[in-house]
């Protein structure tokens, strides 16, 4: 541990290269994905990457509440991200605030641009996502696990939405940061990728990077981004198998 002030600060990169929990610079947390998580919900998913334990749950499409946000030549797409108040270390306070709805918005607008919301005008589709235990990274546990709700209720998309937050530590470019990253870390920079078309849907950036190193993270985002796609698409696939495994968690 070194100290700032009377802050400790904990050594973020070994001389070796490696990360705090042991980590490679361009190594994913664990990550699984279960498709069909709640029984009750139209589509859902639950994730756990580190120590993140998300579920999201999607409604739709459906009928608009409240009515005045319906629209004549599209779906609206609602989001509520909620981070549960036994989540945190300290007691998060219960309730949506400005960070979880800054979140649900971002998160909304990039549905916005991969679901075919023109083919369903006059109604809403729902996206709610839980956070149950949070260690860094829950927006984009809960792009990935909305993602594949999505896919679960069976909401056309142009794709998958793989999601993942890029940063630097001690110096270097790291992939999927955990708390202790983000606390102590220089930068964060949640991002959400379309696949297919290589277009980012969400960027976000907290700290700061010099121009090379924006680039060398969102190279390695991307490159994050795809092994994260295999594993939804493998989720789905899992879910809807033909054969002895079929509706497992149905
Ligand atoms: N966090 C917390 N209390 C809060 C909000 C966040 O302890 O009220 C923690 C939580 O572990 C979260 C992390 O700080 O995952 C980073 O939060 P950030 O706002 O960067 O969003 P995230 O990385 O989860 O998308």
């Amino acid at each position: 541990m070194g100290s700032v002030g009377a802050k400790e600060v904990p050594v973020l990169l070994s001389p070796e290269g490696l990360r705090i929990d042991g980590r490679k610079l361009d190594e994913l947390r664990p990550l699984s994905i279960r498709a069909g998580a709640l029984h009750q919900a139209d589509g859902s998913a639950a994730v756990e990457w580190g120590a993140n334990k998300v579920l999201a749950a999607v409604y739709g499409p459906r009928e608009v509440h409240p009515r005045h946000l319906q629209q004549n030549h599209k779906a609206v797409i609602q989001c509520r991200y909620n981070m549960a108040a036994f989540s945190v270390d300290e007691r998060k306070r219960p309730g949506l605030d400005r960070r979880s709805q800054e979140i649900s918005k971002v998160i909304g607008e990039a549905f916005e641009s991969v679901v075919f919301v023109e083919e369903y005008p006059r109604t809403s589709i729902d996206i709610y996502i839980e956070v149950l235990q949070a260690n860094a990274g829950t927006r984009c546990a809960g792009v990935v696990a909305a993602s594949v709700a999505l896919a679960d209720a069976g909401i056309p998309m142009a794709d998958l939405l793989p999601a993942v937050a890029v940063g630097k530590v001690g110096g270097a470019i790291a992939l999927d940061l955990k708390k202790e990253e983000d606390n102590f870390g220089e930068a964060d920079l949640p991002m959400a990728l379309v696949p297919q078309s290589g277009r980012l849907v969400l960027l976000q950036m907290e700290g700061h990077l010099t121009e090379p190193e924006l680039a060398q993270a969102l190279d390695l985002g991307v490159k994050g981004c795809r092994e994260i796609y295999e594993q939804m698409k493998r989720a789905l696939r899992e879910r809807y198998a033909v054969g002895p495994t079929a509706g497992a968690s149905s």
